[in-house]
């Protein structure tokens, strides 16, 4: 097998980079050689890297290259050293591995060796002979079965029959399985009284007993054994959303190493989950609780002894569903086709039709052998989750891409709100489960529950409500926003006495939030104890107005099509989620009171201070991590408040940024400090709204318009700013003026609307371009951070020219970010002559905000474009360097409008020759 790779990988353009062969689908340019070279190194050294390389330079392409091509190198070193020590039956480093293959520095463990304890010397070489021994056992072990892998994947590679010979083999036994079962659990089916309904038997809780108590870890919540394969080093890549993921995985399959890379997509069940019952259900958690009950159902069955058996029929309780693509023999031949051939989601989903295995577990089973493992951010940012995945990043390398707001993912990741309707309607619905099955609950049981009853009522109460009333009409005496220490809120809402963290593991254990989603799905939750019917009418509207999807007036058309979001699931789960939030050390996190009108509206919210604490273990258990993106400027947050703040090292991290493909004179960036008519730009609060202010953007674009073929993207720094102005222009004729050279489109702020307006707007554009008569193009206004500020492509005539109307600087009197900044003045240290890190924060929001809007243009080699920043304080230079590296080089300071306006027209007029 290795020849063949070799071959291939000869067949292809083979690049060398200090010294290291890279194979590359063409010629790369001399930025991606540099990225693969600099990748390379970092993740020989075991660094962090922060990668930086501009949208339309292939930074997929080089990051795949550069990363398959280290671990090519790896494990063929990997193996030489093995095939040397099996040789020699013995190994030459006491650690078992030659140095460059052992873990780096910074991901080892630090059990003494033999001879650091003081032990005599026969003991040592004693237990010296026996590790040596032991390691050449394992690397047998491990040789076999890597040999065995690759037989077997070579086997279905090449041999498509066998393959489908297989399918159907697996059909007709599961065909056979089915009948056999539905047949003995028919006959099983006895016909004895009960004491609780049919199929309602797994709704009760059983006996709790705690963690300490078992003596038992905790672990994966799902079929951990099927995991416990050896897990070979590997890279984990992540990205942000599912198209981005999709993408990289097309890029993977057409680079040289898309024939003989294990590679693996993980996804969620909603997007994986091939039965189509389950599916339906809609929302994530509704389709995780249903899959991973019957999953349980599965085992308990298969658990279920000879001598409980008898027992359990006396109850007759009806079979609980299993789920039928969860076969652990089928599992296991999906993972192999899995590895066999690299496919993205989609695919992975009709294989698993197809072989009617679940695609979710099946890729979950893939992961030990894989080389690479492809997931969204949350599968691995989320400690639990990661868990849960069976993913292992002890030696692993994580690149994570698309990562210019990483700390923000981390932050909302981990940061949990729970709505004052969630904390009644789950208080509502715990009372009635307890009510229902309280006598056949055991103490323990019985005494968590009362423990979160009580919990509920304090939160409810300390947001100035009561739990006993209809949260929809219960209005608030003081409303507002108050923000809170940990303690001080656990202190405030008199729950300091509970011990949170015994209450999160009892959820965690017990699966109360489960049990409660069979409980309320079962009797719409509406189940209220015979003895208070009479009291009903009024309080059975209050509790439908408690159920999920519940809408207190009708919605428009318009909005219910926009607000048509997944049924919620169950509302404990999102108070277990705060609780969780609340065991965070008290210095990390703050709550947030918000009292808004009706008790339902008001809510709790945990704010997460410190994301490090979250990706502190990501970087201590890897050998590398990568953190790479399109623009990264400014990094110094990256370095201060994620890695520092995680325990990194100054010198472990490693910045990389290189310039982008296109020659020098495609782009014009330009500051511009004043306009036509000498009005100087100042954008702040205070003065943007000038009716002066507003009046000179407009002569600006109107100028810019004349000039620029195409397209021209507009961004404004917010939704409320824009409409202000363009009301202005429309009073005072200005957009009449701008519509003789361009058609005006705005950014829609219903998200279903966005493709609609792209759409109009590239066939104005192109129509115009054909045309050829007075209305040269398009202008887009658009929002920084809005629809059109990420993710969208505004290549060649789309975007001739980006302009940013002053600086789109965040909130500065939201108290989230008040109590952020005051955290970090008073966390990170304060250089000499340097802001204080509050004021820097703001600061790097903003430019990160501006960096993703103007690197919306220009995305290829022949590109071209103009950037246009309006606002003299961006020719502050402290604000420069905040630019990213290829528009800082090239960017010019202009303090009267004239020179500006000369240089753009001679841009456009010398590249419109190129168009
Ligand atoms: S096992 Fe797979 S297919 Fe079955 S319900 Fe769960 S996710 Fe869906």
């Amino acid at each position: 097998m290795r020849s063949t790779l070799l071959s291939r990988i000869m067949a292809d353009e083979t690049q060398e980079a200090g010294g290291i062969h890279f194979p590359f689908p063409f010629t790369p340019y001399a930025i991606q050689k540099d990225f693969m070279a600099a990748l390379y190194q970092v993740l020989e050294a075991g660094k962090i890297g922060i990668f930086e390389s501009p949208t339309g330079t292939g930074k997929s392409l080089s990051l795949i290259c550069g990363a398959l091509s280290w671990l090519r190198d790896f494990e063929q070193k990997k193996r030489q050293e093995e095939e040397r020590l099996l040789e020699a039956g013995a190994p030459t480093s006491s650690d078992g591995l030659a140095p460059a293959l052992g873990p780096p520095p910074s991901c080892q463990g630090s059990p003494g060796t033999p001879e650091a304890t003081g032990e005599p010397d026969w003991i040592t070489q004693f237990v010296q002979k026996k590790e040596e021994r032991d390691l050449v056992d394992r690397l047998k072990e491990e040789q076999v079965r890597r040999k065995k892998r690759e037989e077997r994947l070579q086997q279905i590679r090449h041999n498509a029959k066998l393959r489908f010979a297989a399918k159907r083999m697996r059909q007709e036994d599961e065909e056979t399985e089915r009948l056999l079962r539905l047949s003995s659990e028919m006959l099983a089916a006895g016909t004895e009284p009960e004491q609780v309904a049919s199929g309602e038997e797994e709704l009760v809780l059983t006996e709790y007993e705690s963690d300490e108590e078992k003596g038992v870890p905790s672990g994966v919540d799902v079929d951990e054994d099927d995991l416990d394969e050896e897990h070979v080093t590997k890279i984990y890549y992540c990205s942000r959303t599912h198209s981005q993921l999709a993408q990289f995985v097309h890029e993977v399959q057409k680079s040289p190493f898309g024939q003989d890379t294990r590679l693996v997509s993980l996804g969620s069940r909603q997007n994986l989950c091939v039965n189509g019952d389950v599916r339906k259900l809609g929302s994530v958690q509704l389709i995780n609780d249903r899959c991973v009950e019957m999953q349980r159902s599965k085992h308990e069955r298969k658990s279920i002894t000879e001598e409980e058996e008898p027992t359990r029929r006396r109850r007759r309780q009806e079979p609980r569903a299993t789920c039928p693509f969860y076969s652990h023999e089928r599992l296991q031949l999906l993972r192999d086709e899995v590895l066999a051939g690299v496919k993205d989601v989609e695919q992975l989903v009709a294989l698993g039709k197809e072989a009617r295995a679940c695609p979710y577990y099946g890729g979950r089973f893939a992961i030990p052998a894989a080389q690479l493992v492809v997931l969204p951010y949350q599968m691995l940012l989320h400690a639990p989750t990661r868990q849960a995945a069976g993913i292992r990043l002890q030696g692993q390398v994580v690149v994570i891409d698309e990562a210019h707001n990483l700390i923000d993912t981390i932050t909302n990741i981990h940061s949990m709100e729970v709505r004052g309707s969630q904390l009644c309607q789950a208080h509502s619905q715990l009372l009635q489960y307890t009510e229902r099955y309280g006598k056949r609950l055991k103490a323990k049981n019985l005494m968590y529950i009362k423990q979160l009853l009580y919990l509920l009522e304090k939160f409810v109460a300390v947001l100035g409500g009561n739990i006993k009333q209809n949260p929809n009409t219960q209005t608030l005496s003081q409303a507002g926003t108050e923000l809170k220490t940990i303690n001080d809120f656990l202190f405030q809402s008199k729950i300091d006495n509970i011990n949170l963290f015994k209450v999160r593991r009892y959820c965690e254990k017990s699966k109360i939030s489960r049990k409660l989603l069979g409980f309320t799905e079962r009797y719409g939750a509406v189940l209220v104890p015979s003895m208070e019917q009479p009291k009903l009418s009024g309080f059975q509207v209050f509790l439908q107005s408690l159920q999920p999807g519940a809408t207190v007036a009708p919605a428009t058309p318009a909005e219910a099509e926009e607000d048509r979001s997944p049924r919620p699931a169950s509302p404990l789960m999102h108070v277990e989620g705060f609780l969780e939030a609340l065991t965070t050390a008290n210095q990390d996190g703050r709550v947030i009171l918000s009292r808004q009108g009706s008790l339902s509206q008001s809510s709790l919210k945990f704010l997460l201070l410190n994301p490090a604490v979250h990706f502190a273990q990501v970087v201590k258990e890897c050998r590398a991590v990568i953190i790479a993106g399109g623009t990264m400027q400014p990094v110094s947050d990256f370095r201060e408040q994620l890695l520092a703040g995680a325990g990194v090292e100054a010198e472990r991290v490693v910045e990389f940024s290189c310039g982008h493909v296109i020659p020098p004179d495609h782009i014009l960036p330009l500051i511009i400090c004043s306009g036509p008519s000498n009005q100087m730009l100042d954008f702040t609060y205070q003065k943007r709204g000038l009716p002066q202010m507003m009046d000179e953007t407009g002569r600006i674009l109107c100028n810019l318009c004349n000039v620029v073929p195409g397209g021209v993207v507009c961004f404004f720094p917010s939704y409320e700013y824009q409409h202000q102005v363009c009301a202005h222009w429309e009073k005072s004729g200005l957009l009449a003026r701008l519509t003789i050279r361009k058609r005006i489109f705005q950014e829609p702020k219903k998200a279903n609307r966005v493709e609609q307006v792209l759409l109009e707007y590239s066939r104005c554009i192109k129509h115009c371009g054909q045309a050829r008569g007075t209305e040269t193009g398009a202008l887009l206004l658009s929002v920084v951070g809005g629809k059109m500020s990420e993710g969208i492509n505004f290549s060649d005539d789309l975007g001739r020219c980006v302009v940013m109307v002053g600086m789109p600087y965040p909130n500065i009197m939201s108290p989230e970010l008040q109590e952020k900044m005051a955290y970090l003045d008073q966390m990170l240290p304060r250089a000499p002559s340097q802001a204080r890190p509050g004021k820097a924060l703001v600061e790097n929001l903003c430019m990160k905000a501006v960096n993703q809007s103007i690197g919306r243009a220009i995305r290829h080699q022949k590109d071209f474009a103009s950037i246009v920043l309006l606002d003299q304080r961006y020719a502050s230079p402290a604000i420069q360097a905040k630019l990213p590296a290829w528009i800082r080089d090239r960017v010019e300071v202009k303090a009267t409008f004239g020179p500006a306006f000369a240089a753009l027209r001679k841009f456009h007029r010398e590249k419109a020759g190129l168009s």
